[in-house]
């Protein structure tokens, strides 16, 4: 498991999972499906588990989450940690702008509190070449802030960091303390991570994890 010193300053309890780490038992989490939709903790005890690629919670002690196998895990807290977030983005859900309904879920519990939010193992740029269908979707979101986050090794060839692209999201939608896990593409690191672009159908899922206080 992988910590983030910005949620450990505000005593969050959550977790980033690696490929050794399994799923605790009771954790809610939506059925994903590379979408926008944000639903509450207590939604995902439902059967059929919901919809959606974000949870959100002001019930202490309950942890929520999502799992990934190259997409961004996102994990959000408000200043007093009374309200946490997780969210699953890849480049569909950034496209559908799951980040912001992420965040704008997040404050409608957190009254008015700063909000923390961290981006955990995800495919690097290394590792993740897009071609204009995505880079289309992306632009008609994004288009401002996607340029930056773009390299061009060669003609028709963009490598995409959606770290970046997702840390410059957050900073647009106001988020007041943003950071990435450092030197963690799933891709590269096959010792630490389950990886949908190395490993294909058979990837396992990383499962990542936060609490309200
Ligand atoms: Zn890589």
């Amino acid at each position: 498991m992988l910590s983030a010193p910005l949620l450990e300053e505000l005593g969050v309890a959550h977790a980033f999972g690696t490929r050794d780490d399994v799923e605790p038992p009771g954790l809610l989490r939506p059925r994903q499906v590379h979408g926008a939709v944000v639903v509450e903790a207590h939604a995902c005890r439902a059967q059929p588990v919901p919809e959606a690629d974000a949870v959100v919670s002001a019930e202490a002690g309950i942890s929520i989450g999502v799992v990934t196998a190259d997409c961004l895990p996102i994990l959000l807290a408000s200043e007093r940690a009374g309200a946490v977030a997780a969210v699953h983005a890849g480049w569909r859900g950034l496209a559908a702008g799951v980040v912001e309904a992420g965040v704008r879920a997040l404050r409608a519990c957190a009254a008015g509190e700063a909000v923390t939010a961290v981006v955990g193992p995800h495919v690097g740029p290394c590792c993740y070449e897009v071609d204009a269908p995505v880079l289309d979707a992306l632009a008609t979101r994004h288009d401002a802030l996607l340029e930056a986050c773009l390299s061009r090794p060669r003609p028709q060839h963009a490598q995409l960091d959606l770290g970046a692209l997702a840390l410059a999201v957050l900073a647009r939608t106001g988020v007041e303390r943003r950071a990435a896990l450092p030197a963690a593409c799933t891709s590269c690191d096959s010792r630490r991570f389950h990886s949908y672009r190395r490993d294909g159908a058979r990837a396992g899922r990383l499962v990542h994890r936060i609490a309200a206080g």
